[in-house]
């Protein structure tokens, strides 16, 4: 993978759990300079030690909370001055909810954290970030691609975040700030609806694959770097589908 990644400032919001930890690790193995944000201070200060500590940065930010948001991104850019690459990762994921049980409070919920969380980084960061080299890495999911049964609410916010980093990328592209996007399929994280409900669900999720299996954080951290790399310098706009191979089935 591109050494270009070294020494690059990345923020990651979401990054005390899953796709988000994996992404912090891979990133700092290749030398990047990390602000390791989540609302969950334990998560942050885990991902912080796995990632060995200084040069990073951790601090807890929840990306619903105009508070939290510049407090902390004011931090990251009084120490490191500039922010090179994004990873809008935070993010709720539900288990399976039919329309006739959804509350408002459940709706606002979602769209807060993965809808409006994006735009609130988004918005906060855009002055800061290197012009020429930097980019955001926004995450929908194959529920953003396609309808699932029990999941609209969710579907709708994965959705949003595709329009919104298209147009992202339309916006920011001639400043030279590239935008794209991840949409993981059934990926074995902590809160991933068939390893919350189960082994049952867990099975027809990798019967859903046609690669028979469930994917890793790791294989959408992989992805996630290569989109910051200078090897995607061409790449604005773009949605990559991470999915074993769901959509073939
Ligand atoms: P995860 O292991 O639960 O990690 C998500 C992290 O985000 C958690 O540490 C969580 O903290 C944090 N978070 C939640 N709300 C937040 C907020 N308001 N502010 C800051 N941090 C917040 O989940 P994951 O599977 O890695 O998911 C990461 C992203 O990938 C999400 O956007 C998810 O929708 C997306 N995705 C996942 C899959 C999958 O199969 N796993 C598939 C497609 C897309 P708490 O523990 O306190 O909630």
């Amino acid at each position: 993978m591109s050494s270009d990644i070294k020494r690059k400032v990345v923020l990651i919001t979401g990054a005390g759990s899953g796709i988000g930890r994996a992404t912090a690790i891979k990133l700092h193995v290749l030398g990047a300079i990390l602000a390791i944000t989540d609302r969950d201070i334990f998560g942050t200060q885990e991902t912080y030690r796995l990632c060995g500590g200084k040069p990073h940065y951790w601090g807890v930010l929840d990306v619903t909370n105009k508070d939290d948001i510049s407090i902390r991104i004011a931090e990251i850019v009084s120490r490191f001055e500039h922010i090179d690459h994004v990873f809008n990762c935070a993010g709720i994921n539900p288990t399976t909810y039919a329309l006739t049980d959804t509350s408002d409070e459940y709706f606002d919920s979602l769209m807060n954290v993965n809808v409006k969380g994006v735009y609130n980084i988004t918005k906060e960061t855009i002055l800061y970030m290197a012009k020429g080299v930097g980019s955001y890495v926004n995450v929908s999911s194959i529920c953003g691609l396609r309808p699932k049964n029990g999941f609209a609410i969710y579907c709708a916010t994965k959705y949003a975040i595709i329009g919104f980093s298209k147009s992202m990328a339309l916006e920011l592209g001639p400043m030279g700030i590239r935008t794209n996007v991840v949409a993981p399929g059934y990926i074995d994280t902590p809160t991933n609806a068939a390893v919350v409900e189960g082994q049952e669900a867990v099975k027809a999720m990798v019967d859903a694959t046609s690669l028979g299996r469930m994917g890793t954080a790791e294989e959408v951290a992989d992805v996630v770097v290569f989109l910051m790399s200078k090897e995607a310098r061409y790449m604005n706009g773009s949605v990559v589908e991470i999915d074993g191979g769901i959509k073939l089935i």
